[in-house]
């Protein structure tokens, strides 16, 4: 079921509710999707999205509504919009979910308790990123929110 389209994405009813697809292909390095923010919210939701140690914002849609994966198609960038920027991680093709790592944003995560991404390397569950293994946190990367790249372990990166 086609719920709504962009030139880019769709948004689509699936098991894990409305999810985003790409509607056309994407080189690695495009953006896939702008989230703007939308709202500051004192307390982390489910739906909220962290941008600094104390900072959990709302964006709009459809970045809102962009699925957890363990082993994701986009990487988040911070963005001119309070928000984050949706990255291909590598080419991604018409028809493919989008999705990110929840534990690039958040420090602590409550949003997934029992991950449904099905990828080899699933964690499980998201916790946040105080919890990722050190080598999968450099991994992504610039490609993870700006707040995260200060930690004292990651500075040398
Ligand atoms: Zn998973």
């Amino acid at each position: 079921m086609k719920v709504e389209s962009s030139n880019d994405v769709l948004v689509k009813q699936t098991n894990k509710g409305r999810s985003v697809f790409a509607a056309r292909n994407f080189r690695k390095g495009e953006t896939v999707v702008v989230g703007r923010r939308i709202k500051v919210l004192s307390l982390r939701t489910i739906h909220s999205l962290q941008m600094d140690f104390n900072l959990h914002v709302e964006l709009d849609e459809p970045a809102r509504l962009i699925n957890h994966s363990c082993s994701p198609n986009t990487g988040v960038q911070n963005n001119q919009f309070g928000g984050y920027d949706f990255v291909a991680l590598f080419d991604i093709l018409e028809e493919d979910e989008i999705t990110f790592d929840y534990e690039t944003t958040e420090y602590f995560s409550i949003a997934v308790p029992k991950c449904l991404c099905g990828s080899w390397n699933c964690r499980g569950q998201t916790r946040g990123f105080h919890f990722l293994p050190l080598q999968i946190r450099k991994q992504y990367g610039k490609f993870i929110s700006d707040y995260l790249k200060q930690l004292p372990e990651l500075r040398t990166v």
